[in-house]
């Protein structure tokens, strides 16, 4: 095509070379006939305004780790961000904290790396951190994404001091706080986040981490309800994660787990327990012992031995519990990545819903009376004390995909109907929007309508994305 430019080598047609480029972690597979990858804002600009004189849409993207498409081109231009992974400055302030200046390429590992070196012995953490290290901070933000500490941490938006955003006009915007709810959670459809002012924080002196293990999912279940109503606390330490795991999630993981370097040495899963759940406590070590006292006394009411739990401590041990836990998702994502090889049709078919005033054992009840009813298999995994959980289906053939569309619209009309939220961290992109049709609110829908109005009437970036 006429706008390949080959003399600045700014912008490269589609071959072979860039297929991994045309699809992301939803394995929804899409189609695009060129690319790029900007190193500095300058390079954006002028690709986008080559883009915007021959009206081609551009996709952009980062770590290309979203399960729901959104950075998945329809067509036209894929604009990737992964060059642009520089820190640009940092500040340490008075009250020992600090602020970093990143290129919105730049992912967790690295993230975390620079943080490390920069700031030392201060020890300070950028807290929203999705399980999936190899996700951008623009990607994290564009989607809003949240981890396992979100409930404690809360808001991504305390996290950031300043972003620069360059429009469709081909203006760079230098967005603050008030202004932060056009950007954060947009997915990339009113301008690409170019770079970022990060509001770093100290981390706690100790982080606990115990998994319990349980028989029946009933007994795990009653024991995160007794949890949630009456959540321990001391006066120097905190819950600060609370993750539920499956039978089916724990088997996909065994399965797997001696081809994974970060967890293949940790022991092995006794086949009689049904599910797990891994708590976080962070603080100082007397008030983390209360709690995890409180914690084992709680748990042993609901049958889970105290003997069989894990219990670890220190950044060495529990990033490799927390690895463990991510194994959940990473293990039902290649189960999906094995079936699309044998149909193309099958994507990641995965819920993101939450829902606040139910128990948690109904909720799970509600989860497997579905997946029984539709006779469809599932893994189950997420964030216990929020009753949100990723419910994956793992369909053996196209016909058991669309039975699992089926299954998931039904469970989100429960939820709308009982003031539940149907998408909470991963985003509508262009697979939920397709799953959701219908569903979505008209109000809802039109906050999105009027962004683009203001800021990208031509419908330029992220094309397909929610509208
Ligand atoms: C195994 C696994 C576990 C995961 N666990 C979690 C989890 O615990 N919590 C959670 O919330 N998510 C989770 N995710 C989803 C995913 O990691 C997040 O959505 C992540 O934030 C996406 O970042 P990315 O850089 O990969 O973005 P991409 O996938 O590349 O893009 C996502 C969206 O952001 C837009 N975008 C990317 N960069 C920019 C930018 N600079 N400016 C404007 N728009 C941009 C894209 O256009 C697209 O719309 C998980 C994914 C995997 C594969």
């Amino acid at each position: 095509m006429v706008y390949v430019s080959q003399k600045n080598e700014l912008i490269f047609p589609i071959s072979e070379k860039y297929e991994e480029y045309l699809i992301d972690e939803s394995k929804f597979m899409g189609n695009a006939e060129s690319i790029s990858f900007p190193k500095n804002e300058d390079e954006i600009i002028s690709i986008l305004k080559i883009m915007k004189e021959k009206n081609i849409p551009i996709t952009i993207q980062g770590g290309k780790t979203g399960i729901v498409g959104s950075a998945v081109p329809l067509e036209g231009h894929i604009m990737n961000l992964s060059y642009m992974n520089n820190v640009k400055e940092y500040e340490i302030l008075e009250d020992g904290t600090g602020t970093i200046t990143v290129e919105s390429g730049i992912n967790l590992i690295d993230l975390k790396k620079e943080i490390l070196r920069i700031f030392k012995e201060k020890a300070l953490f950028w807290p929203p951190e999705p399980t999936e290290t190899s996700a951008t901070v623009g990607g994290i933000i564009a989607t809003d994404a949240k981890g396992i500490n979100a409930f404690v941490y809360e808001n991504i938006q305390k996290y950031i001091k300043e972003l620069r955003v360059v429009r469709a006009s081909g203006i760079i915007e230098v967005v603050s706080k008030e202004d932060f709810n056009k950007v954060i959670g947009k997915e990339g459809i009113t301008g690409v986040i170019s770079q970022i002012t990060l509001k770093l924080i100290k981390k706690p002196s100790e982080i606990w981490g115990i998994s319990f293990f349980f028989e029946n999912e009933e007994d795990a279940s009653n024991f995160i309800d007794a949890v949630r109503n009456d959540v321990p606390k001391s006066e120097t330490a905190f819950i600060g994660a609370f993750e539920y795991i499956d039978k089916t999630s724990l088997n996909l993981i065994e399965g797997r787990k001696p081809t994974m370097a970060k967890i293949k040495e940790l022991p092995d899963i006794d086949e009689n327990f049904e599910c797990m759940c891994y708590i976080e406590i962070h603080g100082e070590d007397e008030g983390i012992e209360e709690i995890a006292g409180n914690l084992m006394e709680t748990a042993a009411m609901y049958n889970s031995d105290p003997d069989t739990a894990w219990a670890v401590s220190g950044e060495t041990e529990i990033e490799k519990t927390r690895a463990f836990r991510h194994a959940a998702p990473e293990t039902a994502n290649l189960f999906i990545e094995e079936k699309r090889r044998e149909d193309k049709r099958i994507t990641k078919l995965g819920t993101d819903m939450s829902i606040p005033n139910i128990s948690f054992l109904d909720m799970i009840k509600k989860y497997r009376d579905g997946l029984s009813k539709y006779g469809l298999n599932g893994c189950i995994f997420g964030h216990g004390l929020e009753n949100h959980l990723h419910v994956n289906i793992l369909p053996n053939s196209y016909d058991e995909y669309l039975k699992g569309i089926e299954l998931i619209r039904e469970w989100a009309k429960y939820y709308l109907e009982n003031n539940g939220q149907i998408v909470c961290e991963h985003g509508i992109g262009k697979l939920k929007k397709k799953i959701f049709e219908g569903m979505l609110s008209e109000e809802f829908i039109n906050n999105y309508k009027i962004l683009k109005k203001e800021f990208d009437v031509d419908m330029i970036w992220n094309r397909g994305n929610i509208l």
